[in-house]
């Protein structure tokens, strides 16, 4: 990631992608304490567009104000940040990396005093869990790691240091040959993927785990409203494993990994065995929204050539 070329917002300023770097004294290098985003742009019949920026942003400034780091920048400075680096980077689609990290004054536990920090970068990305995954659904195990219980980690954050959690799960699913980790709460109740919220079908209702130790995900509140615009009902409720086996259709949703359809869990075959039905409407619906090709969802996309 390191050797590439381009450049980076780093603290309000364009920075040469290589020398956008910091001291190995860094802090949140060292404790975790720092809070990110991951967003993404998409390449439209009008050029390049940021799918919910505005959404995204505001996270960031939740995720800081509940770890408690105070960001130096407003709200608009980081949306102009985004659409800066889309520009200097001439990028037609891009996966953001904003992120808040203290710096390398003082490396004791208690952070006060130190700069807090901030870049966002953008590299091209495509499919998080492969393009074949994406027309064939996926392959996940539920993992031995619970999800982080509500008052250990704050889980509404998207915190640096909460994602050794994610991390652990899905090393462990990947060593033993599957494609992503499905975390359990610590009651025993479906979370989510290690980065990603998860959807059920059954009998044509989706069903989603409510927010209690999930991340609020965007790309779950934009199929809600997807599936929901088109008719479906959703509901959102405690969903247990053994429902996750009998479902006729899962899916996990993420900037990153978009609408991933899950085909198997734990060695059992879910439905079809393949992309379900209704998946495949929701993959499409959300790919037609975020390309700009559904006049109805316009204001969710920052065009850049308009910005
Ligand atoms: N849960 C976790 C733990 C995540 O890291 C992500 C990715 N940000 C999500 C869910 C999905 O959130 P979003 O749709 O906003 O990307």
């Amino acid at each position: 990631m390191a050797e590439r070329d381009g450049s980076i917002w780093y603290n309000n300023e364009m920075v040469e992608w290589r020398a956008a770097t910091t001291h190995v004294l860094t802090h949140t290098l060292h404790y975790g304490m720092g809070v990110f985003e991951g967003v993404r742009a998409y390449e439209t019949a009008q050029g390049p567009a940021i799918f919910r920026l505005h959404d995204h942003t505001k996270r960031l400034f939740n995720s800081a104000k509940i770890v408690g780091i105070a960001l130096p920048y407003t709200a608009e400075q980081i949306n102009q940040a985004h659409i800066e680096v889309v520009k200097q980077n001439q990028l037609q689609s891009c996966y953001f990396r904003p992120m808040a990290f203290y710096g390398s004054k003082k490396l004791g536990v208690s952070p006060a005093k130190d700069d807090v920090n901030v870049i966002v970068a953008a590299w091209p990305w495509g499919a998080y869990l492969g393009e074949e995954g994406m027309a064939q659904g996926i392959r996940v195990k539920i993992s031995s790691f619970a999800r982080h219980h509500v008052n250990v980690i704050m889980v509404k954050a998207k915190a640096n240091g909460n994602y050794m959690n994610s991390i652990m799960a899905n090393q462990e699913a990947l060593n033993d040959g599957y494609d992503e980790a499905i975390l359990l709460d610590t009651d025993g109740y479906v979370a989510e993927g290690s980065g990603e919220n998860i959807f059920v079908v059954r009998d044509g209702v989706l069903y989603t785990p409510d927010l209690s130790v999930a991340l609020a995900g965007i790309t779950r509140a934009t199929i809600i409203t997807l599936a929901q615009d088109l008719g479906y009902k959703v509901i959102e409720k405690r969903i247990t494993r053994d429902e996750l086996y009998t479902a006729d259709e899962l899916f996990f949703t993420g900037t990153a990994a978009e609408v991933t359809p899950i085909r198997e869990v734990d060695g059992r075959s879910i439905g079809s065995g393949k992309r379900g039905d209704i998946t495949t409407v929701l993959q499409q619906a959300y790919f037609d929204v975020v390309q700009g090709k559904n006049p109805q969802y316009q204001h969710w996309l920052t065009y850049i050539n308009q910005a």
